[in-house]
């Protein structure tokens, strides 16, 4: 388990290059957090790997009468807390070691904001961008009626993820009603308000992810009033910051989407911007004037925030990195090689496991709710948001002071330590 590869380049010397595989990493980093901690090598033999991971071939009918058979899975990685819960993702680039790394971080993340629950995580191979409407639903329900074995409102929940968003979360939510032939909000979050969503879970990823540049800033001593911010991604978690960065007086002076990216050093309109996106995060498209990806994440700017894909910052680039704070949003988007020669250079990460925990966190407000057949209101939603957000941030805030470490291994010697104490009491390891 290195984080560096050799291997023979194009000229036959050997090269180092980064390992970017997500599972491996983590590992690496667990792995860490579990020697820092003094836990026993078996308790790391547990926790490397899901407890249990479930493959299915979904047959879909198509609009043009064909049938297509989809890939999907479910892992489950560690449930001694609690029940297991995370996201569903459709997207073509799913693959079985990605949903484990996924499941492995929901449980890290599960354990900062110290919720009940352990990590789940859930993937299907397709391209929603090319699919109907109704082949979308058919796809959505075929998910759940393959995996509703290992699923359910107390064994696992599923909720909102790349490209998936509160409608497909209204199906599979009625799919698994029907099966069991009652009904199930506290199955699946992420849900519509009319059907037991809610307040203030849309947005919860990108305030999480507010409250922790907030905390950094103030501990980096930069004014959020008029502070140069990027935003990567301008999907649900990405569009959303945008906006209350925007709000809280900030410059964003750069956003992008899958197909490229936008540049105003005076400051891009955010508002517009929101108006014109579709569904899936995208509005480059629309303008002829784009930067690439590439140099969106190299610009001058105070606070950089990666909110779509992973391994977007590497061995490669991280040297050209100007923001002062990095606040990761997307899960994964910086290799371990990238994450030390950002903390050499002095520049703050706040890292995936700890700024990405507010989705998660108001989905288990969500699953409360449900469960009590009580609802809050947003205020009530967004405050309890800010205290669980404000003192994980301080926890492995402080933990990283404390031990004189980056603040991701202090976020996953956080995260492991509640899952590894739950095992150690049921006698697993
Ligand atoms: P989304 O599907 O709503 O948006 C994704 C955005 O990323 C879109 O703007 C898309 O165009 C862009 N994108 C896709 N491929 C890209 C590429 N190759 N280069 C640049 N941009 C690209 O997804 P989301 O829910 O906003 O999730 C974004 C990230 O945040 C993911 O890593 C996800 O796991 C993480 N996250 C999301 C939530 C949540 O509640 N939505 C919670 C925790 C973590």
């Amino acid at each position: 388990m290195e984080d560096k590869d050799v291997v023979e380049g194009k000229d036959n010397k050997k090269k180092v290059t980064e390992n970017l595989n997500l599972l491996q990493s983590t590992q690496t980093v667990i792995k860490n957090a579990l020697n820092k901690l003094g836990y026993p090598e078996q308790v790391y033999e547990l926790l490397k790997e899901p407890l249990r991971i479930l493959t299915v071939r979904i047959p879909v009918r198509m609009d043009d009468g064909s049938v297509r058979v989809f890939t999907g899975y479910r892992a489950q990685h560690n449930d001694a807390v609690g029940p297991t819960k995370g996201g569903v993702r459709f997207h073509p680039d799913v693959t079985e070691d990605e949903v484990k790394a996924l499941s492995i971080w929901m449980s890290l993340k599960c354990g900062i904001v110290d919720l009940p629950y352990g990590g789940g995580k859930g993937g299907i191979v397709c391209d929603p961008r090319e699919m109907s409407f109704r082949e979308l639903e058919r796809l959505s329900r075929g998910y759940v009626r393959a995996i509703s074995q290992i699923v359910g409102p107390t064994k696992d929940i599923p909720a909102p993820d790349v490209f998936t968003n509160s409608q497909i979360m209204a199906w599979m939510m009625d799919e698994y009603s029907r099966i069991r032939e009652f009904d199930s909000p506290g199955f699946i979050t992420g849900k519509p308000l009319v059907l037991g969503g809610s307040h203030g879970r849309e947005s919860a990823t990108a305030k999480g992810v507010t409250i922790c540049i907030e905390e950094a800033a103030k501990r980096k001593e930069i004014d959020l009033m008029g502070a140069r911010v990027v935003v990567q991604g301008f999907g649900n978690a990405g569009s959303y910051l945008a906006k209350f960065m925007h709000d809280a007086g900030a410059k964003v002076i750069g956003i992008s989407d899958a197909y490229g990216a936008l540049y105003d050093e005076d400051g891009l309109d955010i508002d517009y911007l929101l108006d014109r996106r579709d569904s899936f995060g995208t509005v480059t498209k629309l303008f002829k004037d784009t930067i690439t990806n590439k140099e969106l994440l190299e610009l001058d700017c105070d606070i950089l925030v990666p909110a779509a894909i992973e391994n977007q910052i590497t061995a490669e680039n991280a040297h050209n990195i100007k923001a002062s704070i990095v606040v990761e949003a997307a899960n994964g988007p910086t290799t371990l090689e990238a994450t030390r020669i950002l903390t050499e250079r002095g520049i703050l990460i706040v890292p995936d496991v700890l700024a990405s925990s507010g989705g998660v966190t108001v989905s288990y407000f969500e699953w409360v709710q449900n469960n009590q057949g009580y609802y809050w209101t947003e205020e009530e939603v967004e405050q309890k948001l800010r205290d669980v957000m404000v003192s994980a941030f301080e926890n492995v805030y402080n933990t990283a002071l404390s031990r004189q470490i980056d603040m991701r291994l202090a976020a996953y010697m956080v995260g492991v330590r509640k899952m590894a104490e739950a095992s150690r009491f049921r006698g697993w390891v």
